[in-house]
């Protein structure tokens, strides 16, 4: 096909190995997201899971109080998180950083996209994520001109996780 954001896309996110990472890691998020509240309390509501990236969680807060909060309990919730996808992964170590970052609140985030089925390829799952963005009114990141964001700045830019 020849698109332009999508091979760009896999190169940011780590070239071929790619599309087999990104269906695990929905995998992984899906796993924490059901228990969030379990992993992390009463901060629950304060924290949204970002993304993971070889061996980090990129997690987001819109509050910049939470940041010392969360740093103070780290190592506990990278206990839990451990613990949590060791089933998963077969791994006792799956993550071995959390990353916080301040993120405002995106009025236009909640939007649900239709379901769909599981995309057969990477540039199918990046062409679909950019169609929702697209949808809720995104742009391309000014950074790397290739992820949609809410921010000027995509998520992956922003962070610093390379
Ligand atoms: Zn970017």
């Amino acid at each position: 096909m020849g698109n332009f954001h999508t091979e760009n896309l896999g190169k940011i996110l780590g070239g071929d190995a790619l599309f087999k990472d990104l269906e695990y890691q929905r995998k992984m998020l899906r796993c924490l997201s059901e228990n969030w509240t379990q992993i992390v309390g009463k901060l629950a509501p304060q924290i949204r899971l970002e993304f993971i990236r070889g061996k980090v969680l990129v997690i987001a807060t819109e509050n910049p109080l939470w940041m010392s909060e969360i740093r103070y309990y780290k190592a506990d919730i990278l206990t839990k998180i451990n613990t949590l996808l060791t089933p998963l992964t077969g791994q006792k170590q799956t993550l071995t950083d959390l990353r916080v970052m301040i993120e405002p609140p995106s009025p236009t985030l909640p939007t649900q996209s239709p379901p769909r089925p599981t995309p057969k390829t990477l540039q199918e799952a990046i062409q679909w994520e950019n169609q929702d963005r697209k949808n809720r009114g995104e742009r391309l990141c000014s950074r790397c001109h290739t992820v949609y964001t809410a921010s000027s700045i995509c998520v992956f830019c922003r962070s610093g996780v390379k």
